[in-house]
């Protein structure tokens, strides 16, 4: 490598696997350059997150990083850990920082058929990750009273005026977001030279989706003549159209979606994939940066088994095709063919492996394939697996 990318390593299982997966299916066979980071809950305590911004900063220097699954801080976090505070999460933070758009998408594999027969290649989600009922203002309303939303100093419009108890609720977005979110899937889908689907119910919330309807059309047009030469499709329609027609597709193709329906699209596409271990999920900024990761958590029940002593088998197909994801952008920033080619011998061993049988127990249950009876091996035996088939 003639460049490094920053590696963020993180927490309980997957901080476990990512030393496996470097150690058995990347030093053996890369000369790694990495700037690193230790996004651990320890560590960021210690540095008192410091670590965390640190870590954003640095992507935005190398353009590229691969990171581990890290714990957010919750209320049980802080007993078991000592922790000065309740650290934010490390994603929103890196997210902000190189104000991102997060792509998700499944690793496919024959033998784990998609619940939705048709979907023959991935989807990937583009989910908007600002406003909307995410950074919304509630409140519980009472009988007689009268809902506004008011501009101070420019009008008020009225929202109900309620006969009996209920609930009222405003929330928000900027152009500005709403721009570079637009950017980011619009840049993302010429990368991987697929059509971007977007769907709003600019029908009935004339003003609000409408708005982020038309600022998708502004931007497809600055992009039309690039996505024409890459023979490829920006699509707009309703939402509630855009999923009946995801259902009745083949998959391939990149799905821009508002915060909310994001939220539920990507849980629901995952599980219809098979698996949210099998889940890659990549972090783009407007101005092309790339953040690596699995969409998956720190996996905390299997680490306390493995902390016990007790064998687990915990899938790492997500986290190697992280490293594999970044290697391979690094490889085409710094035009390394060697790498580039790698990075993809390192996804088919992958795939093959699992193809022909040996796989994590979470896919057990779902794998059928002519001919061939999977078998369930621990978390080392999968990645040592790989391993020997590159
Ligand atoms: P999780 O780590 O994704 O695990 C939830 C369950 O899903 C597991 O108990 C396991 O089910 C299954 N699973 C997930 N990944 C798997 C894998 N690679 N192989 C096999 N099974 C897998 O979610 P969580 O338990 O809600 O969260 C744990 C910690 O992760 C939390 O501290 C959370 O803050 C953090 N988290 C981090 C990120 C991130 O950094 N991107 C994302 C989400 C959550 P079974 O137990 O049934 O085997
Ligand atoms: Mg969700």
């Amino acid at each position: 490598m003639t460049a490094p990318v920053v590696e963020m390593q993180g927490d309980e299982m997957t901080r476990v696997i990512w030393d496996w997966v470097k150690e058995l299916l990347i030093e053996p066979f890369v000369d790694l350059k990495t700037d690193f980071y230790d996004l651990s809950l320890t560590n960021r305590d210690q540095t008192d997150d410091a670590v965390t911004f640190a870590a954003a900063e640095a992507i935005k220097k190398h353009r590229v990083g691969v990171k581990c699954a890290t714990i957010t801080a919750n209320v049980q976090r802080l007993d078991e850990y000592k922790l000065k505070q309740m650290w934010p999460s490390p994603n929103g933070t890196i997210r902000a920082a190189l104000d991102g758009t997060v792509f998700r998408e499944p690793v496919v594999v024959k033998g784990i058929k998609p619940f939705i027969p048709g979907w023959k290649k991935p989807i990937t989600i583009a989910r908007h990750a600002y406003g909307d009922v995410y950074k919304d203002v509630e409140f519980e309303t009472a009988p007689g009273d009268e809902v506004a939303l008011v501009i101070k100093g420019k009008g008020e419009k009225t929202v109900h005026k309620f006969a009996g108890a209920g609930v009222t609720l405003a929330m928000h977005n900027t152009d500005a977001s709403i721009a570079s979110f637009a950017k980011a899937c619009f840049e993302y889908a010429l990368a991987k030279k697929q059509d971007l689907w977007f769907g709003t119910k600019d029908t009935i919330s004339k003003l609000y989706d409408g708005r982020l309807k038309a600022i998708f059309e502004r931007v497809s047009a600055e992009y039309a003549d690039k996505f024409k030469a890459a023979d490829i499709w920006y699509d707009y329609t309703l939402i509630d159209d855009s999923v009946s027609r995801v259902i009745k597709s083949g998959g391939g193709f990149i799905w821009a979606l508002k915060n909310y329906d994001g939220d539920v699209m990507s849980d629901m596409v995952a599980t219809a994939y098979g698996s949210l271990a099998m889940m890659t999920s990549v972090l783009v900024s407007p101005d092309g940066n790339y953040e690596y990761e699995a969409a998956h958590g720190t996996v905390t029940k299997h680490y306390y088994n493995h902390i016990k002593g007790m064998e687990t088998s915990t899938n790492s197909v997500a986290t190697i095709f992280a490293w594999s994801g970044g290697l391979k952008k690094s490889a085409e920033l710094t035009r390394n063919k060697s790498l580039e080619k790698y990075a993809v011998a390192l996804e088919r061993a992958v795939i093959d492996t699992i193809e022909r049988g040996t796989m994590t127990g979470d896919l057990v249950p779902l794998f059928v394939r002519r001919g061939i009876t999977p078998v369930k091996v621990s978390t080392k035996a999968f990645i040592k697996a790989v391993a020997e088939r590159m």
